[in-house]
């Protein structure tokens, strides 16, 4: 861990205060020691000894930037076979090790991992802390308990549960408590809960609850016994209530809450990660990339939703958490953690010094970390971005690689220049489709535009003898 003084920028500290222009920060081992005016600060490191000096003039000095919802063992996947069955454990963990190093690269410190295969999270938040690999400091979610109607039962009954999945099933209240206090003996620092279904599931997974406001009790209390924290993916309005009644931390989604379901979270004052860009980069590119239009259709209906309810949801003082839920194509590792400000701005009409603060002080709440993380004040953790640009003038500028000159995290300086490797991607890791055109059962099709025929179809079909 290195001494620095990163000097002469314009702090933008994410307390909420105005930034303060001409400013350095002074960091020793993994903390910022001391944080002031450029002169003042010059004179003050001249005691300090030797150290490191980084010219931010005309730069912006800013938190790492953390995601509240990154899955790191899925793969970028696009499908839910590639999600849930291919890959094995081994390769699986090793491939998610470049995906940790992909997310710091994007700026983004520390991340909250609410849900994986295997126990993947934990084992790569130990490895990052212990000097392993390198990797933003992770809060390790569990693996989802589901019931068999929820999210993460995506198999007919019919077929066993694959136990490579995220999820694992528990349809009974014992079987939840049981399955809590496994993860939690195996190290996870949240238990993440499926409550519902997902927009454009099948059959019994809708958006409707699948599981009962006791059985949510039951597991934040065995979750709160154990000082750990609990979170629920829950679309649906109806269970985002629920959990929130049942002390859940945090809600994921919410997008279909009523005025009502509304009323109870800010009661309870249960904050929420909405998760629009695995939406809305859906949205943008899915068509063109084959996704199935009812998909399209789907998320086009959940973010008209979310963003009505999530914006009077942030009038009303809920705290919001940004968090991009990558992992999946539309949301690649690395590539768009940024964006959710952009989009919080966009549909729930957040200032953008709302949205950065979403993606740093508020989102370390995820890590039980906001007394050391997520703002620049003398005595936190050395977690810093200094940006070519201004982000309240241009919120886009955090998510161009090229403007973020410097990372730190934990005190070190993260090495952005040496290329990471390309692994190829194996055809075992991705779903064995074999003809990808609807059209190609419609044999009158295939007849008319083969490009090479037998001869018998080349020639017109003679006429009946009469
Ligand atoms: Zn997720």
């Amino acid at each position: 861990m290195g001494v620095y003084l990163i000097e002469n920028g314009t702090l933008l500290d994410a307390t909420g205060t105005k930034p303060k222009p001409r400013t350095s920060v002074f960091v020793k081992d993994n903390r910022i020691a001391k944080i002031g005016p450029a002169d003042e600060m010059k004179r003050f490191v001249q005691s300090q000894g030797p150290h490191k000096t980084i010219n931010a003039a005309g730069r912006t000095i800013m938190p790492g930037m953390i995601d509240a919802h990154v899955h790191p063992s899925y793969g970028d996947i696009i499908s839910i076979e590639e999600l849930d069955i291919y890959a094995s454990c081994e390769y699986r963990t090793l491939r998610a090790a470049l995906a940790c190093r992909k997310v710091l690269r994007a700026g983004v410190t520390s991340m909250v991992c609410p849900g994986g295969n295997w126990n993947i999270n934990v084992a790569l938040r130990d490895a990052i802390n212990a000097g392993l690999i390198e990797g933003p400091r992770i809060a390790a979610g569990s693996r989802y308990i589901s019931t068999w109607n929820s999210t993460g039962s995506f198999f007919p009954a019919h077929l066993e549960h694959p136990p490579s999945s995220f999820a694992v099933i528990c349809n009974t209240r014992d079987e939840m408590i049981r399955e809590t206090r496994t993860a939690i003996k195996n190290g996870v620092d949240i238990v993440k809960v499926s409550g519902d279904g997902d927009t454009s599931t099948q059959a019994g997974m809708d958006l409707v609850g699948s599981i009962t406001l006791d059985d949510l009790k039951a597991i934040a209390e065995i979750t709160h016994l154990m000082k750990k924290k609990c979170t629920i993916h829950a679309r649906s309005g109806e269970k985002t209530a629920a959990a929130a009644k049942a002390g859940f931390d945090w809600v994921i989604h919410a997008s279909y809450m009523s005025d009502e379901d509304l009323g109870v979270v800010i009661d309870c004052k249960t904050p929420i990660n909405p998760t629009l860009s695995l939406l809305v980069n859906s949205i943008e590119w899915g068509p063109e990339l084959g996704q199935h239009p009812a998909i399209t259709e789907g998320y086009k209906r959940e973010v008209d939703a979310a963003s009505k309810i999530l914006s009077k949801a942030h009038k009303a003082g809920v705290m919001m958490m940004a968090g991009t839920d990558s992992g999946q194509v539309a949301v690649p590792y690395g590539a768009w953690h940024a964006r959710e400000m952009e989009h919080m701005m966009h549909y729930l009409g957040m200032s953008a010094m709302e949205a950065i603060r979403a993606g740093t002080i508020n989102a370390a709440f995820g890590l039980g970390m906001q007394g050391q993380l997520g703002t620049l004040e003398e005595g936190k953790l050395a977690d810093i971005l200094v940006v070519n640009g201004d982000p309240l003038a241009d919120i886009q500028v955090l998510q161009d690689p090229q403007r973020l000159e410097v990372i730190i995290k934990d005190g070190e300086i993260i090495d952005t220049t040496t290329p990471l490797p390309q692994p190829r991607i194996y055809p075992w890791e991705k779903p064995l489709v074999i003809w990808s055109d609807p059209r190609l059962p419609d044999q009158d099709y295939v007849r008319k535009h083969a490009k090479s025929k037998p001869r018998w179809m080349q020639q017109p079909t003679p006429k009946a003898a009469e």
